[in-house]
């Protein structure tokens, strides 16, 4: 008879494993343990000062000071063009103007329908996340695109647990960096601190 070395539960014909444990045990330390980690990512972004990282693999400007790294995958949002659609020959199509009273109605010959688009978004670059004393940085992985985000030109940003939302000046539609939810949350801790300095 085997019993769990957490909760002296009977281990069960499935539960016979290498770890000694049940299946609840060993779903609940595993949680225990990430929830953990996380915290201890966390801790030094907390404190007095950003804890400062090298970077020896990327360009770094002149007096420019680097607070936390991860890998990224880059999404932004594309309108795509999906073709053409509603082709006809010779229909007729009631439009919002009244002549006289009666609706007028004007006839398309030959069209060739309209072209229907649709944003999606798409993955555009790929590499590690940089934030630093004057930018957040995409250094790319080998064959995609890098990315630099002045902190001057940075209107707001949205934290998520999959990720980081950056709106920049003059863009219409933001940059979506896809993180883990530490890394998220680190990355929105030296943000908050850098854009209020
Ligand atoms: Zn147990």
């Amino acid at each position: 008879m085997t019993y769990c070395k957490e909760c002296g539960h009977k281990l069960g014909f499935l539960e016979h494993t290498a770890d000694g444990l049940c299946n609840g045990c060993r779903a609940r330390l595993a949680q225990e343990q990430a929830e953990k980690a996380h915290a201890a990512a966390i801790a030094p972004y907390t404190g007095a000062e950003l804890p400062v990282i090298t970077v020896t693999d990327a360009i770094v400007k002149k007096g420019e000071t680097a607070y936390y790294r991860t890998a990224t995958v880059l999404k932004e949002i594309k309108t795509v063009n999906l073709g053409y659609s509603g082709a006809s020959h010779g229909v007729s199509i009631p439009l919002p103007i009244k002549v006289g009273g009666f609706p007028v109605r004007y006839r398309v010959g030959q069209s060739r329908g309209h072209i229907v688009k649709h944003d999606e978004l798409l993955e555009t670059s790929r590499g590690d996340l940089i934030v630093s004393n004057q930018r957040l940085f995409l250094n790319p992985f080998a064959g995609h695109k890098p990315l630099s985000v002045p902190l001057s030109k940075i209107a707001s940003f949205h934290v998520y647990e999959n990720g980081l939302e950056v709106w920049q000046d003059g863009k219409e539609r933001p940059d979506l960096f896809v993180l883990d939810a530490t890394g998220s949350e680190i990355f929105g801790l030296c943000l908050d601190r850098l854009l209020r300095a």
